[in-house]
């Protein structure tokens, strides 16, 4: 995959934890993602939400798209819709995803490269492969998370964060046998380049196979891990853990995961996971389609507001008119179970 790559020789190490006396977490439940289909009818697999939403926040949801090899004309996408609440977060391992936004926010998401895009007060968007891809088809590979916003944020200005693949934070594990890719937060202090509005910590890890990747990681922060491709296990007790497979992991200070010695050809470089967590928001959430909200009345709110085409009204300096006004019959409001 040409997610970014790096001689882990090279690179900044984490630093080692100390096999005794340390409080590893461990796996405490083990969720395999449930296939939807999302936009114009492109497949996902959606680890959550479907659990219990508390053991994620503040993530709200979970989508992986592929790896999926498109012929020709078969790519699919998004287009515009609305969000109201919390931030979608894109990262494209292969393929490329094209964005457009009612903040003037967009351009070409591909090959290891995250759009990081904070709906708050209010947006539309689309997100749809471009036009050359659709054409030759290909591979594509991606996954896109749901960040809350704390009830302070939700109605902050709408932003947009490009970052480029070459922005992601390389780092190797203490040994050199995984290499890291921090998106956001940080790991053991090596900061990320996405900015957050509540602490979190986003990563990519390949572990090379047979390899161990033991991670210092926040007492105060939750831990889950998602196997985009390989196998491997979790925890001292090696919990074994597959594509499309996410882990909940326990209390602990920090974190240990060994990768299978033989990976299937696809993941022949090793253990694809991501890495997450965060501190938890506690609020209420309410959720409808592409709003999330505190409360039911904030959800009836914004549903009228997107139907009466005052979605966006709290941020003066986008050019509404610029938009095609779009009921919810057009854009699908309820696309998929909790939209694209
Ligand atoms: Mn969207």
């Amino acid at each position: 995959m040409p997610a970014v790559t790096a001689d882990t020789l090279t690179l900044p190490r984490v630093r080692s934890v100390p096999e005794q006396g340390t409080r590893w977490r461990e796996a405490t439940k083990v969720i395999t993602a449930r296939k939807s289909l999302e936009g114009e009818g492109f497949e996902v697999r959606r680890p959550f939400p479907g659990m219990d939403l508390s053991l994620a926040d503040p993530f709200l949801l979970l989508d992986h798209l592929g790896a999926v090899e498109y012929a020709p004309g078969e790519a699919k996408g998004a287009p515009w819709h609305p969000h109201r609440g919390f931030e979608t977060v894109t990262y494209i391992l292969d393929g490329a995803f094209e964005h457009t936004d009612s903040t003037g926010g967009g351009g070409l998401i591909t090959d290891g490269a995250t759009q990081w895009m904070t709906a708050g007060s209010g947006v539309m968007h689309s997100e749809l492969p471009p036009e050359h891809f659709v054409a030759t088809g290909g591979l594509f590979h991606g996954v896109q998370l749901w960040v809350n916003l704390p009830r302070a944020s939700k109605w902050a200005p709408p932003r947009y964060q490009d970052i480029g693949s070459g922005d992601v934070t390389l780092l190797a594990s203490d040994d050199g046998g995984a290499l890291l890719r921090v998106i956001a937060g940080e790991v053991d202090g090596h900061r990320g380049p996405g900015v957050t509005w509540t602490p979190i910590s986003y990563s990519h890890a390949t572990v090379a196979p047979g390899a161990r990747l033991a991670l210092p990681w926040p007492a105060e922060f939750n831990a889950l891990v998602y196997v985009l491709s390989g196998r491997g296990t979790v925890g001292t007790h090696a919990r074994p853990l597959e594509e499309g497979q996410l882990v909940v992991l326990g209390a602990g200070e920090a974190l240990t995961l060994r990768a299978a010695d033989s990976q299937p050809q696809a993941s022949r470089q090793g253990w694809e996971v991501l890495i997450m967590g965060g501190l938890p928001l506690r609020e209420p959430v309410a959720r409808y389609g592409p709003f999330v909200m505190n409360t039911k009345s904030e959800i009836l709110e914004a549903v009228d507001d997107f139907n009466s085409g005052r979605l966006i009204r709290t941020s003066p300096e986008h050019v509404v008119d610029d938009l095609p006004h779009r009921t919810d019959a057009d854009v699908g409001l309820g696309l998929g179970e909790q939209g694209a």
